[in-house]
């Protein structure tokens, strides 16, 4: 596989989505009432493996990625992975959920054959998830929003690693065979891919969160002089930030496909609930204050859906896509958190119980505004290159 920019065109991408939507709206909306949740409230281990097995079955496990490793484009990605996002399970049965759908993607661009063979592949085949290990305890002020004040350490004993750390927030830690770790060398960052579970990463605990989507949940996780093989450093020792950016504007850009998803199908039962509900003799749909909302949905929908294509198309040309994905991260959280509230807001009490997935979305959505960059984050990285191009431009004249 070698990520993004071989495709599947226009055909089998349409072929491909009709499949996934299909699927997520029969076979896995209907599990969203299925009890089986994990002590962080997030779907069981078990929910996920009978899904994964219902998908492959169904052959739409992996659909981003084709039988023969190629990956679809950015462009077409979007389309896939907005229908698995129809239901905050889907992306968990299909297995284009993060951080597995980021963590294949970086691997599939810069593993070597065999990493690809030994991490990759049972990833591909639904077998194994995954964590990235990057921020760390604000307490100790480790890595959070600026990634450059990373604590964890890593030093070369012989042919091996040694890394030393405590990280915060790793998804799915509890629970993942593969895990990407950063850590700083005297170069600078560093990659590596690890086995879990190892005695040496210790997960110290999982706290409760406001999102529940995801297996595993977050977890606060102790790294005790873990050994790792030279040969699994990705790249070279100073070059691990290099890699993060392989998958930083990609994995972010996915969040905003499955995310609108998620919210396309909140506004659908909203929708639904604005026409069949009455109040002062009609329906809810017919105050203006309700159809505004609506309308006001969708138009902050077709806006998302439009500048994730835009920065798909930019990341499918060969760019690093930074910029474009910082905007497309801040446009689409922010739009999708407006819809979702209103969501909310238009179903009464019915919005704020667990009896549809309008309540979830709206907790997931929230959450999203901090992961993968908040959105202050993106806004002020914009504004440098703003005061960047600014002095570029006057230095000229
Ligand atoms: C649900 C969830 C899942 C996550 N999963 C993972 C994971 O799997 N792996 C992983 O490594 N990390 C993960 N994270 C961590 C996530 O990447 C960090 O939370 C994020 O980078 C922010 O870091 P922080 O929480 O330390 O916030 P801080 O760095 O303490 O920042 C707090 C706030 O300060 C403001 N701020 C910071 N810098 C600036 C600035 N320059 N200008 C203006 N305002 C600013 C922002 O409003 C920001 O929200 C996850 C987080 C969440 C919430």
């Amino acid at each position: 596989m070698s990520g993004s920019g071989e495709g599947a065109g226009p055909e089998l991408t349409a072929e491909i989505a009709a499949k996934v939507e299909a699927f997520v709206r029969d076979v896995v909306a209907p599990y969203e009432k299925d009890p089986r949740r994990d002590h962080h409230d997030c779907p069981s281990e078990e929910l996920v493996a009978e899904l994964k097995d219902k998908a492959r079955a169904a052959g739409v496990l992996t659909p981003h990625i084709l039988p023969d490793g190629r990956h679809l484009t950015q462009r077409e990605t979007a389309v896939v992975l907005r229908a698995s996002g129809l239901s905050p399970l889907g992306p968990l049965a299909l297995n284009t959920a993060a951080p597995d759908e980021g963590n294949m993607y970086l691997l599939g661009k810069v593993g070597s054959a065999a990493i690809k063979e030994r991490f990759l592949k049972p990833l591909v085949e639904g077998r194994a998830r995954s964590a990235f290990f990057m921020t760390e305890p604000a307490d100790e002020n480790g890595a959070g929003s600026d990634p450059s004040m990373m604590l964890t350490t890593c030093h070369l004993d012989g042919n091996h690693w040694v890394i030393n750390g405590r990280k915060a927030f790793i998804t799915g830690a509890e629970g993942a065979q593969v895990g990407i770790v950063m850590a700083k060398s005297e170069d600078g960052a560093c990659m590596f891919l690890v086995d879990l579970p190892d005695p040496a990463i210790r997960i110290e605990h999982v706290p409760n969160t406001i999102d529940s989507s995801m297996p595993g949940g977050h977890a606060v996780v102790a790294i005790e002089n873990l050994r790792v093989p030279a040969d699994q450093m990705l790249g070279q020792s100073g070059e691990g930030f290099r890699y993060a950016q392989v998958r930083l504007a990609p994995a972010r850009l996915s969040h905003c496909m499955r995310w609108l998803g998620a919210c396309i199908r909140a506004n659908e039962i909203a929708t639904d609930y604005a026409n069949r509900r009455m109040a002062f003799g009609k329906a809810l749909i017919d105050h203006e204050g309700v159809g505004f909302m609506l309308a006001e949905n969708l138009i902050d929908l077709k806006q998302s859906e439009l500048i994730i294509d835009w920065c798909a198309d930019v990341l499918d040309a060969g760019e690093a896509g930074g910029t474009e994905s910082s905007m497309a991260k801040v446009a689409v959280s922010e739009a999708l958190m407006r819809v979702a509230d209103r969501c909310v807001q238009m179903m009464g009490g019915q919005g704020v119980t667990a009896n549809t997935i309008v309540e979830q979305v709206f907790r997931e959505i929230r959450a999203f505004r901090i992961y993968d960059g908040p959105t202050e984050v993106h806004k002020w990285s914009l504004a440098k290159k703003i005061k960047r191009d600014w002095k570029a431009a006057h230095e000229q004249h």
